[in-house]
């Protein structure tokens, strides 16, 4: 977004936290209880965040005339505003319909000195002082994970990663964690497994800020265990040709989350026209059309019935994912994100001015 902003003549800037592991373990703890997770959080931990905000705060050159601050890790620079004014606004990308109180209760005060929130849902937000907007985020199909790829380079990509193309692959792409239910995943595969002989692919990343993520993975290994039809991918960071291709490779994309964002690894499967399975968590039912777009799936014998369904009926699956690349077409490329950032910045300079589009 930030090239495509300066062609439009848009001087905008992108800048990123520092932060260290205990800092990570506290926003990971934080990041599921927004999410609605039970997580036991100490004062200890409260405090570490606000040193972690202070440091930043020194270090970090806030400038601009519109400041988005992403999320709740860098939430409190807010305290910046006092001093630098201009307008902030504070973009959120979680689910924050069911937070435990503790955490946002910490959150909330700084939330409320923004000047506006926004939600990539309206199930997501909360009652809030201060003006709110709904910005669905986006995919960018120029990218390397997202533009066409020439059938060599699929197949080279699953020749790095040892899977042979003979049947139907079942691929799930997700950082290795809880709520995206990689066990569940594996378990619905193998309910599929019995009457459709079909392979499955678990491709994901550990994170630097995702503490949990390895114990996640070591249980995913175990759970997969020799099957030689079970393909768990560590993928290194920045691999976006390695996703892209393994999405295009699969024949169902699923997404089993317990608890989702928007859930992008569901904009880039149905935008490369693939059939989707995936939990109604989320954005995902603002992507999912139930029996539209994708099916929506309920528990893991809910996902391995429909991935059944689509397996044995080709024709169906083929349509549901030209369906959902025209939903993401009109809905959920990154040219509509600029213009909806575009037009929060004239109603945030102009407040109270009707403004003629
Ligand atoms: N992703 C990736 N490599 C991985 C796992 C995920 O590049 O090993 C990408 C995925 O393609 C998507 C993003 O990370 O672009 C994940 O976004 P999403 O909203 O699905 O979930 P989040 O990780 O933000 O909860």
């Amino acid at each position: 977004m930030v090239p495509l902003m300066g062609q439009l003549g848009v001087d905008a800037r992108w800048d990123i936290i520092k932060g260290n592991d205990p800092f990570f373990g506290v926003t990971k703890k934080f990041h599921n209880a927004l999410h609605g997770r039970q997580e036991k959080i100490t004062a200890r931990d409260f405090e570490l965040f606000m040193v972690t905000t202070r440091q930043n705060i020194a270090e970090l050159e806030l400038s601009g005339d519109m400041i988005f601050i992403h999320d709740p890790q860098p939430a409190g620079l807010i305290s910046r505003k006092k001093e630098i004014g201009k307008k902030w606004v504070w973009r959120c990308h979680i689910d924050l319909s069911h937070p435990n109180p503790e955490v946002w209760d910490f959150l909330q005060p700084f939330v409320v000195e923004y000047d506006a929130a926004v939600f990539s849902a309206p199930a997501f937000s909360r009652e809030l002082p201060i003006r709110q907007f709904l910005v669905s985020p986006s995919i960018d199909p120029l990218s390397d994970k997202n533009r066409e790829l020439p059938r060599e380079m699929i197949d080279t990509v699953l020749a790095k990663y040892g899977i042979p193309d003979d049947k139907p692959i079942i691929t799930q792409v997700s950082r290795f964690d809880y709520l995206k239910d990689p066990v569940g995943v594996i378990q619905a595969y193998e309910l599929v497994k019995r009457s459709i002989d079909c392979r499955l692919v678990f491709a994901g990343g550990t994170a630097s800020d995702d503490p949990e993520s390895d114990q996640v993975l070591a249980e995913v290994r175990e759970r997969a265990g020799s099957n030689s039809d079970i393909h768990v991918l560590l993928v290194p960071p920045g691999s976006d040709v390695d996703i892209n291709a393994l999405q295009r490779a699969s024949t169902v994309i699923v997404q089993k989350s317990h608890r989702e964002g928007f859930g992008l690894t569901v904009t880039e499967a149905l935008w490369k026209a693939k059939p989707v399975v995936a939990s109604a968590v989320g954005g995902i039912p603002l992507q999912v059309k139930n029996k539209f777009t994708g099916l929506c799936s309920h528990g893991i014998e809910g996902t391995a019935y429909a991935i059944r369904q689509l397996l044995t009926n080709p024709g169906y699956a083929k349509w549901l994912g030209e369906n959902g690349r025209e939903h993401i077409r009109y809905n959920f490329l990154i040219t509509r994100h600029i213009r909806d950032y575009l037009l929060l910045c004239l109603a945030l300079d102009h407040e109270g001015d009707v403004i003629y589009l």
